[in-house]
């Protein structure tokens, strides 16, 4: 399922739905009982997704039109407009490493991003005044669906409800130009965290360890990768993380971005007003945010 939390035509309050081809099919709508926000079909773990399969397969009958949206005339929210942790992950792919400069490491470097930076696709990214070094990082978000800690490796991928697009938008200025450091603090800016167009669960991808990233700025590409290529892969991070904060449904891990981004171009190649920044993965869709 690609799970999807819009905003119908003309209304206000946002709704959970499944995009069925060029349709979205308003879950709750479709059948009763089925969850109403996103959160709250992650609250319910598996059974949330037995839910919405069930409410996805009524709505998309011929007697289930009303329930019905064209894609195109509804407007995509991020899947979790307001998620719980966001753990992210740093220099996880050696080739984006190697262009910072560093040695690869024994751990995970872990920082957060905070959930008030979510926006979703379509909508601006604002560029702070005092901001000169706006920078994009294309990302594998994993949404955590089943609690745990100290989780095995073995049983990760378990508590992982699904998969989307998230641009790890930063001020490189107080991640790398200041001492010391503010990782947080330059990832965590409002609007510095889009996240979309949906939520994939798992069976949408052939290869859940083999899944495809692009970015491009304004028409040309900028990072090309697969996460094949992660030096810790999700189910480590999971297990990692998890054997220090209990991972809860709605967290999100941000797990690292692969080569190619601004900061480490020659010349540089920061974000200014004007420019479009446009992010894909197969199985997942588009990810597309202006800079203003
Ligand atoms: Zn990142």
């Amino acid at each position: 399922m690609r799970l999807v939390t819009f905003l119908p035509a003309g209304g206000t309050t946002a709704r959970l739905g499944a995009i069925v081809g060029d349709a979205v099919v308003d879950l709750a709508l479709a059948r009763g009982g089925a969850p109403a926000t996103m959160a709250e079909l992650l609250a319910l773990g598996p059974q949330g997704l037995a839910l919405a399969r069930a409410a996805l397969e009524e709505g998309s009958r011929a007697g289930g039109s009303a329930a019905r949206h064209a894609l195109a005339a509804v407007r995509l929210l991020a899947p979790l407009p307001r998620p719980g942790k966001i753990l992210g992950v740093g220099r996880n792919y050696g080739a984006h490493a190697a262009e910072g400069g560093l040695t690869t490491q024994e751990k995970p470097r872990i920082f957060v991003k905070l959930s008030s930076t979510v926006i979703g696709t379509g909508t601006p990214i604002r560029k702070p005044s005092a901001v000169r070094k706006l920078d994009y990082e294309t990302e594998l978000a994993v949404v955590i669906g089943t609690a745990g800690h100290d989780i095995p490796e073995r049983d990760a991928l378990a508590h992982v409800a699904g998969y989307s697009i998230l641009n790890d938008v930063s001020a490189r200025e107080l991640q790398f130009d200041v001492s010391p450091p503010q990782t947080s603090f330059a990832k965590s800016m409002d609007g510095f965290c889009p996240m979309g167009p949906c939520l994939a669960t798992p069976d949408e991808f052939a290869d859940a360890a083999d899944i495809e990233l692009s970015c491009s700025v304004n028409g040309a590409e900028v990072q090309r990768a697969t996460t094949k290529d992660m030096i810790f892969p999700v189910p480590a991070l999971i297990a990692y993380l998890s054997r220090y904060v209990t991972l809860e449904p709605g967290d999100v891990i941000a797990t690292g971005t692969p080569a190619g981004v601004g900061a480490f171009r020659k010349p540089p190649r920061y974000l200014e007003p004007g420019d479009v920044v446009r992010m894909e993965i197969p199985g997942i869709g588009v990810l597309e945010n202006a800079i203003v």
